[in-house]
């Protein structure tokens, strides 16, 4: 190991981001990397997410590593426990396993300016420094709780699909589900037969696509593994997919509108009853929301022991939920599919940054970073996943790893400048979100509230174009965009 490599590193989450770039800087000669971890386990949200039905709605051939391409995967849409078990084979494979240190969750992080190193403080009392620090945490890492009057007087079974209680029982239970969203829409057919009923509190109709999934078959998998091109061919087709997709976004809005088609007619030919499929259809612009992906949840909704309401929901009682039109639905079991607290972003750690400045502070109008990777005043701090860097389609994977490049090529700059710390460029970065916010409001995440927006509009975690353009304009770090200066 040669010396100038030598540049220590501390991660924080042993999810995709975290264990991708600790991958590309082994790769790269750095070798002094420590993942902390909160959980027991590594995951992030595959570890988190055990909800009956719970897949990747992105082919795995593109939810998958470029470099860890796996010929064998069960489904074309992988469940969690594939998708996990692939991602712990990854680590194992790339030596991470030992490098991570578990239940280390990280409370604050302080930059200490003489040293030019952050100090990194964990809930159990310890402290460790690096010469750089890289937060993986994800955009989806804890569960959103509605604000629904006497939610903890419900005296049934109450859990959120993100900590789905697999101890209780549904199997001929009165339940509720509140939320339709990507999570809700994968679980809600799975419990579906099992329990006595079903009632569906849906706020906001989704665009729902069909999911053309399908298991591989042995012949398939002997033909991936003997012929690498194959996977790549259906890694590649899925890829532009996503590519074309992504474009209707922004550029082609024409292409959004024959999506809207497809979708229009997949809720037409499952839902027969016309008061339901009024109920079912979306008053917002496809892609607004999170397009989602399900063959089977239309029909789950025309069995006979499911009900949809719209009624807005009023309060939780202990016997049920009540909603505005004053009827009180029983239920022996809730469960809440209401999503994360995506805009908080690294919150609830404590992130200070040069004269102690907090992160949350310099975030108060809402999340922003250079291409979702630094942030000024923050030096030697890089981010995986960060702020605008969520896709309205498409594999984050691969957003990751055209992170992790970047990341990595920030770290090979401080290796050859020791003693120095690097800082993007207040102007730089502003000016680039001035250009992201311009070309934001041209897309459909405006129109309609979700969590790619903060309390006060503004669109703080999507990317609004295509991952090439994305890994075009993040290929090469341009040391002129940052500041390379003594540690004090
Ligand atoms: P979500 O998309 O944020 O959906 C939350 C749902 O809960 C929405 O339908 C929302 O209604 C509803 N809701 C929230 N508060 C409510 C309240 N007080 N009363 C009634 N309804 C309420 O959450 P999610 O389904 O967990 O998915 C989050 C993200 O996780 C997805 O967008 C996706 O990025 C990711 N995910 C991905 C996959 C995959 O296959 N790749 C699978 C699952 C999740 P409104 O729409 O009206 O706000």
């Amino acid at each position: 190991m040669s010396a100038e490599r030598r540049v220590s590193v501390l991660v924080i989450g042993a999810g995709f981001g975290g264990i991708g770039v600790a991958i590309e800087l082994r790769r790269h000669g750095f070798d002094d990397i420590s993942i902390l971890e909160k959980a027991a386990d590594l995951g992030g949200v595959w570890r988190e997410n055990t909800y009956p039905g719970a897949a990747c709605d992105v082919p795995s051939p593109l939810y998958s590593y470029s470099f860890e391409q796996k010929p064998d995967w069960p489904q074309r849409y992988s469940g969690q426990a594939a998708i996990h078990d692939y991602l712990r084979g990854v680590a194992e494979r790339h030596g991470l396993l030992d490098r991570i240190e578990f239940g280390a969750e990280v409370s604050e992080a302080v930059f200490d300016e003489q040293a030019g190193r952050w100090t990194v403080h964990t809930a159990d009392g310890a402290t460790r420094t690096a010469d750089v620090l890289i937060s993986a945490v994800g955009q989806l890492s804890r569960p959103q709780w509605p604000s629904i009057p006497g939610i903890d007087s419900f005296t049934g079974e109450a859990f959120h699909s993100a900590l789905w209680d697999h101890g209780v029982d549904l199997t001929g239970k009165r339940v509720a589900c509140i939320g339709t969203g990507a999570s809700a829409i994968q679980y809600v057919p799975q419990i579906q037969p099992e329990v006595a009923q079903l009632t569906l509190f849906q706020r906001t109709a989704a665009w729902v696509l069909p999911k053309f999934d399908t298991e591989y078959s042995p012949i398939q998998h002997k033909l991936f593994a003997k012929i690498p091109g194959a996977l790549l061919v259906e890694r590649f087709g899925w890829w532009l997919t996503a590519e074309i997709s992504s474009l209707g976004l922004v550029e082609l809005p024409v292409i959004s509108r024959l999506v809207a088609r497809m979708a229009t007619r997949n809720l037409t030919e499952n839902v027969a009853d016309p008061a339901l499929r009024a109920e079912l259809t979306p008053d917002y612009p496809i892609a607004c929301k999170r397009v989602l992906f399900s063959s089977d949840y239309f029909p789950a909704l025309t069995q006979p022991n499911v009900e949809v309401t719209t009624e807005a929901i009023t309060e939780i009682t202990p016997e049920g939920v009540r909603t505005a039109d004053g009827t009180l639905h029983p239920a022996e079991v809730i469960i809440y599919g209401t999503g994360f607290k995506g805009t908080e972003f690294l919150w609830p750690m404590r992130i200070r940054g040069r004269g102690g400045r907090e992160l949350s502070e310099a975030w108060s109008a809402g999340a922003h970073a250079y291409y979702g990777i630094t942030v000024p005043e923050f030096p030697n701090l890089f981010m995986v996943y960060g702020p605008n860097t969520n896709l309205g389609v498409g594999s984050i994977i691969y957003m990751i790893e055209s992170q992790s490049r970047y990341i990595r090529q920030g770290v090979q700059l401080l290796a050859d400048n020791p003693g120095r710390v690097l800082e993007v460029r207040p102007e730089v970065e502003h000016t680039f979100n001035e250009e992201l916010q311009k070309r934001l409001e041209r897309t459909p995440w405006n129109f309609c509230s979700s969590w790619y927006r903060n309390a006060t509009g503004k669109i703080t975690n999507n990317w609004p174009g295509t991952v090439t353009r994305y890994r075009r304009r993040v290929r090469r770090l341009d040391p002129r965009d940052y500041t390379l200066t003594p540690a004090a």
